[in-house]
């Protein structure tokens, strides 16, 4: 059985809607262990037939068996395979991979044919070809004969039984061009099958065998008369069956290496290109760490006002049978006296007019009792309160507000001095710590009083307005407030099916409130983040198409040595994720940067969470498998000549 063997083989180009046929019906055989030139006059189409018995490009029509399969019923696994192991292609423009060591470029097939020992036999194979002295050399600082040489190490990489050389020495000078030649005959002597397309009569003098292409036919095959039989295959020669390669973690080292090269030699283009993702991921990160820090402040600012308490107040609203019923002194005894009551603190609010010397404010005034400090945590942090005594006798003394004394004493001292509150004068004892706003309410604009100096004296009112009632515990709570309601309809003579006008509320009710809310911003958050990182990983796909279409003759070039489409699309997506990854990364530290400095100099709580940075990074590496995965896809489908005459 021939190793190659065509019939009628065609193919007809077609540039701009007309048929260009190039090779008219081919018939040739060549066996194992030949040496064929292939000569002919200039577009004779030499090449097209060579690169079409390399794999690289497909016949418009007949057949072509390669060691007995025909490569027609090939699919893109078993093609890429047999380029890997069977075939090695030597090209006339070299094409090495830039900014690659030589060591590396002939590693390339064995990565792709998932050979674990390939640096050593690459080490091996350069020493072949007379490279041993600069295996760390790019292309770029080898000469052409020299890069020719690891080109030709590269095509032995995996012990294929051909070698196809398309005018391997057509850009060398003679001497270079004479040691090539030297070293395909020393191949083709240990038994390798060669086929060197060229224009050259005295290479084709090397050749045992010279096929003559004329206008797409072939016109001699000529045997030369010292043609030597086909030296015998020595080694065992590699099936040509296929086994499809397992997935290999070199495999993926490589393409690992090779994005990070990629990356590294456009700086400032991929920078760039994940600066979206950069900018989407802080954000993410800073806002989530801002919203956090925010809810905490407010969960710890409710549970300051009391997780314990329970606000009780009467409405005139669906009052039942008996109208409008206030709480009186004698319901606030009978509070105090429930189970689990710790402390009562009756109270009433109004708005007043405050005076000092030539500056006056409008204000709210709060009449409380002693217990007010102890129960919402809010002792006089300058000064004193009241006591019990003086708000009996109701002493005309008050506590103020940080926001009253700023607007009434400036940086002046207030203890001491008089007030007056709608014209009747207090003294001021002390000054309440600061609470800050709460919604729209500045809870700092305020003078508290005793209560019965506040009904009696200022609002002219006879019962407190509402009762602060304090348990002993949190799990308290909801029995008190059941309680507080059977109390409230004994002591008023309502039957519980009338339903009662009073309202008893505890903290449950305003945390509701505000998980309410911060749910609504966790989701506002959540789609200005899907946007960012939407607009990022657009720039992502932008530069990857970039990447792709720039890296064209690099992929034509890896999948003619043997990369198959899963390999290359894999490829890609490695290094947009790597992108992503990176953006990812440079993003989290951004939005970290971006919190800390806020909290620091703005003073805004801001807490980073691991799970917003899990959030932040999953996200930014999906992006970059999302929308590197087309651009991957159009170069995985590229065919491989068609890549390699990509300019
Ligand atoms: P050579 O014998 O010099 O190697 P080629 O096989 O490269 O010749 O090309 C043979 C003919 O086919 C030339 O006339 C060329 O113009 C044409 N040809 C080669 N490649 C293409 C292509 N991709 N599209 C259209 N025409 C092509
Ligand atoms: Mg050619």
């Amino acid at each position: 059985m021939p190793l190659i063997e065509v019939r009628e083989l065609t193919k007809t180009y077609r540039v701009d809607g007309t048929a260009v046929p190039v090779l008219k019906g081919i018939g040739l055989s060549i066996e194992e262990g030949e040496f064929v030139a292939i000569v002919g006059r200039s577009g004779s189409g030499k090449s097209t037939l060579l690169q079409i018995l390399g794999l690289l490009d497909r016949p418009s029509s007949g057949r072509y068996l390669l060691a007995g399969r025909d490569t027609a019923a090939l699919d893109d696994e078993e093609t890429a395979f047999l380029r890997s192991r069977t075939i090695g292609f030597v090209f006339q423009m070299f094409n090495l991979l830039a900014r690659t060591s030589a060591l590396e470029n002939v590693a390339l097939p064995m990565v792709y044919a998932g050979r674990p020992d390939r640096l050593e036999r690459s080490r091996e194979l350069l020493g072949l070809v007379g490279l041993s002295d600069r295996l760390d050399h790019a292309p770029s600082q080898l000469s052409g004969g020299q890069q020719q040489r690891v080109a030709i190490a590269r095509a032995l990489a995996n012990a294929p039984r051909i070698i196809f050389a398309d005018e391997p020495t057509g850009n060398l000078a003679t001497e270079q061009a004479d040691e090539i030649m030297r070293q395909l005959e020393a191949l083709n002597a240990r038994g390798l099958t060669v086929i060197v397309v060229t224009h050259d009569p005295e290479i084709a003098a090397h050749a045992g065998r010279v096929l003559h292409i004329k206008d797409g036919l072939l016109e001699k095959d000529v045997m030369s008369a010292g043609r030597r039989a086909p030296a015998p295959v020595a080694r065992e020669a590699p099936p040509v069956q296929i086994a499809r390669p397992p997935f290999s973690l070199a495999a993926f080292a490589e393409y690992a290496r090779s994005a990070l090269r990629a990356t590294a030699a456009n700086k400032t283009r991929s920078f760039l290109s994940i600066l979206g993702i950069l900018i989407g991921v802080g954000a993410v990160i800073a806002m989530l760490a801002i919203g956090r820090g925010a809810q905490k402040a407010m969960e710890a600012r409710i549970r300051s006002l009391g997780s314990n308490l329970i606000i009780v107040y009467a409405t005139a609203g669906s009052a039942g049978p008996h109208g409008f019923q206030p709480i009186t002194w004698g319901d606030v005894r009978a509070l105090s006296k429930l189970p689990h009551v710790t402390a009562v603190d009756p109270n009433s609010n109004g708005q007043v007019r405050v005076v000092y010397g030539n500056k006056n404010a409008d204000t709210s005034v709060d009449g409380v009792t002693p217990a007010y400090p102890a129960m919402h945590d809010a002792h006089p942090y300058y000064g004193r309160f009241f006591t019990e005594a003086e708000n009996l006798r109701m002493a005309r003394v008050a506590l103020l507000g940080q926001t009253v004394v700023n607007e009434l004493f400036g940086h002046a001292d207030p203890l001491g001095k008089t007030i007056t509150l709608n014209r009747i004068g207090f003294k001021v004892i002390g000054i309440m710590p600061a609470k800050g706003a709460s919604g729209f309410r500045d809870q700092d604009d305020v003078i508290i009083v005793p209560l019965m100096t506040a009904l009696r004296r200022v609002l002219g009112q006879t019962y407190p307005f509402m009762v602060y009632v304090q348990c002993d515990d949190e799990s308290a709570v909801s029995g008190v407030t059941a309680a507080v309601h059977a109390l409230w309809q004994r002591r008023h003579h309502i039957l519980p099916q009338q339903g009662d006008n009073l309202v008893v509320r505890d903290l449950t009710s305003i945390k509701e409130l505000l998980s309410g809310t911060s749910k609504t911003m966790t989701l506002l958050l959540g789609i200005v983040a899907a946007i960012s990182l939407l607009v990022g990983g657009i720039g992502i796909m932008n530069i990857m198409l970039v990447s792709v279409s720039e890296r064209t003759r690099e992929i034509g070039l890896r999948k003619a040595i043997g990369a198959s489409r899963r390999a290359v699309l894999l490829q890609f997506l490695i290094e947009s994720t790597i992108l992503s990854f990176l953006g990812g990364l440079a993003g989290i530290a951004l939005g970290w940067s971006v919190a800390f400095g806020m909290s620091h100099f703005a003073g805004w709580a801001a807490i980073v969470s691991p799970e917003s940075v899990m959030l932040a990074f999953g996200f930014s590496v999906g992006v970059g498998i999302l929308f590197g995965f087309w651009p991957a896809r159009k170069a995985s489908l590229l065919s491989p000549i068609e890549a390699l005459r990509y300019e």
